[in-house]
């Protein structure tokens, strides 16, 4: 016996407990690495009611708990651990969480995506209560209401458009006067009614924390310095996301904006070492579809571990 693992698995977010329930009941007694954010952006949202499965919704908290638990059922191993190196350059590849490093056969990286945040006081307090990054998970909850979304990429025209199924009015905030998004996305969101525009904008905080609520956004025009507020009910943030993939520069394939790059889903450029979820996905990136990259991953963990003869 060697203390070598069979596989070891980044990230706890959906990919990361998919691919250690698959593998774990495939008896490779999976290691999961927890990160800094167990649990990934799952545990930072309220009802999921886009999971299939739940006819009522589950608050994504639970979701994420449940999924744990069940990977934990057959056999998989969770440690709180932060990859802070890693070395793919020979097998067993090596991984450095600072304090003691890991051996492993096959890896799985499911270290997601960290939604990008403004910074604000009080954004962090008001996450899950009105400050959001994912308008397909939350927006339903603002139906009949006045909301805003900042950035001027398309993922803040898409979430722009998106929100308009439910909100009044739709106030997009914009930094600059100049926009990132494509033509088409900037056209149908001008064209639509229910948005407005608000360029040359920063916020500088939103409101109210301590009513658990969005309430109001402070508002700054970054041209005549003019201050104001806001009333609004929830705040978009459309301003990008950043794939947590640092520890593996110049030795996996990333495209520009730092994405891991995967052949047939889930293959990296090092045999025996795949991605999955939001760290390869800047296109999908919805739990069921973390859940699905997941579950291939460990799948040709399984397959390239038989392949030797394990
Ligand atoms: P992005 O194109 O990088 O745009 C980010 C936007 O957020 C920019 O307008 C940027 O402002 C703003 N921003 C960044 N940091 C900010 C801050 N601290 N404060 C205020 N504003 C800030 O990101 P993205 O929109 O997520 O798109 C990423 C990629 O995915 C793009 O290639 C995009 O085309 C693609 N995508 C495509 C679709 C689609 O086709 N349906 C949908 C979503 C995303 P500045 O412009 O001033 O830098």
């Amino acid at each position: 016996m060697d203390n070598i693992r069979n596989v070891v698995i980044i990230g706890s977010g959906c990919a990361g407990h998919t691919a250690a329930l698959y593998t774990a009941r495939a008896n490779l007694k999976p290691l999961v690495l927890e990160g800094h954010e167990p649990g990934g952006q799952l545990s930072l949202t309220t009802l999921v009611e886009n999971f299939p499965g739940f006819p009522e919704g589950i608050q994504g908290p639970e979701l994420i708990e449940n999924m744990r638990k069940q990977a934990a059922r057959f056999g998989a191993e969770y440690q709180h651990g932060h990859v802070v190196r890693a070395d793919l350059s020979q097998r067993p590849f090596t991984l450095n969480l600072g304090r003691e490093t890991v051996q492993t056969r096959t890896l799985i990286i499911a270290s997601g995506a960290s939604a990008r945040w403004l910074g604000l006081p009080n954004e962090q307090a008001l996450i899950g209560h009105g400050v959001s990054s994912c308008a397909t998970c939350d927006g339903f909850f603002f139906s009949g209401k006045e909301i805003t979304v900042i950035g001027g990429g398309d993922s803040a025209m898409e979430e722009a458009l998106f929100l308009t199924r439910f909100a009044t009015k739709v106030t997009l905030i914009h930094r600059r006067d100049q926009f990132r998004a494509s033509k088409i996305m900037l056209d149908r969101a001008r064209h639509n009614d229910k948005i407005h525009f608000l360029t040359d904008t920063v916020v500088d905080d939103v409101f109210d924390a301590s009513k658990k609520e969005v309430t109001a956004l402070m508002l700054r025009n970054v041209k005549t310095g003019k201050i104001w507020d806001l009333p609004a009910s929830a705040m978009f943030l459309g301003i990008g996301h950043i794939p947590n993939a640092k520890m593996f520069e110049g030795q996996l394939d990333t495209d520009q904006d730092g994405y891991l790059k995967t052949k047939d889903y889930v293959f990296t450029r090092v045999p025996g070492v795949y991605a999955c979820g939001d760290v390869q996905d800047r296109r999908y990136r919805q739990a069921v579809t973390a859940a699905g990259t997941g579950c291939m991953a460990a799948l040709e963990v399984e397959k390239f571990l038989e392949g030797e003869g394990r």
